[in-house]
């Protein structure tokens, strides 16, 4: 998620050029929430989210989650690739379910990786899984 990218055909779209721009920019120890809310209502939430992700935004409110809530998203990428589909796989899941514990709905997550819903839900579903499998070996 290195590169930069230039498709910003979606700002036109961007619910906060509505309201006061300071509101994503809170001050240290501040709340996010207002930003937050308008973010929720965006319809381009999932491409701004995408854009703040790839550009390593440093600061602000962008798709709704703030600079610590996106760096949980991109740690779980690790900076190399390792060349193998089932990890690339692993590694995509892993930034998946980061993103889903931000609580972002299934569908803008979905829309950020550029992968259908289903993706998602299989990417949680496998996670239950390995929790359930987990559980009953410590069991
Ligand atoms: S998701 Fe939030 S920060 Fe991004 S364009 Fe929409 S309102 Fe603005």
């Amino acid at each position: 998620m290195s590169e930069i990218d230039v498709d910003e055909g979606w700002r036109d779209q961007a619910l906060c050029a509505q309201t006061d721009p300071e509101t994503f920019f809170p001050e240290k120890g501040s709340s996010s929430a207002d930003a937050k809310r308008v973010c929720d209502s965006c319809d381009v939430r999932a491409q701004c989210l995408r854009y703040a992700l790839r550009n390593g935004e440093r600061f602000g409110i962008w798709g709704g989650l703030s600079v610590s809530e996106r760096d949980r998203i991109t740690s779980a990428l690790p900076g190399q690739r390792l060349g193998l589909a089932r990890a690339r796989r692993q590694t995509r899941d892993q930034a998946i379910l980061a993103m889903v514990d931000t609580e972002v709905g299934a569908p803008v997550v979905a829309a950020s990786f550029g992968v259908s819903d289903q993706t998602v839900y299989r990417a949680i579903k496998a996670r239950r899984a390995r929790e359930r499998e987990r559980l009953a070996n410590t069991g």
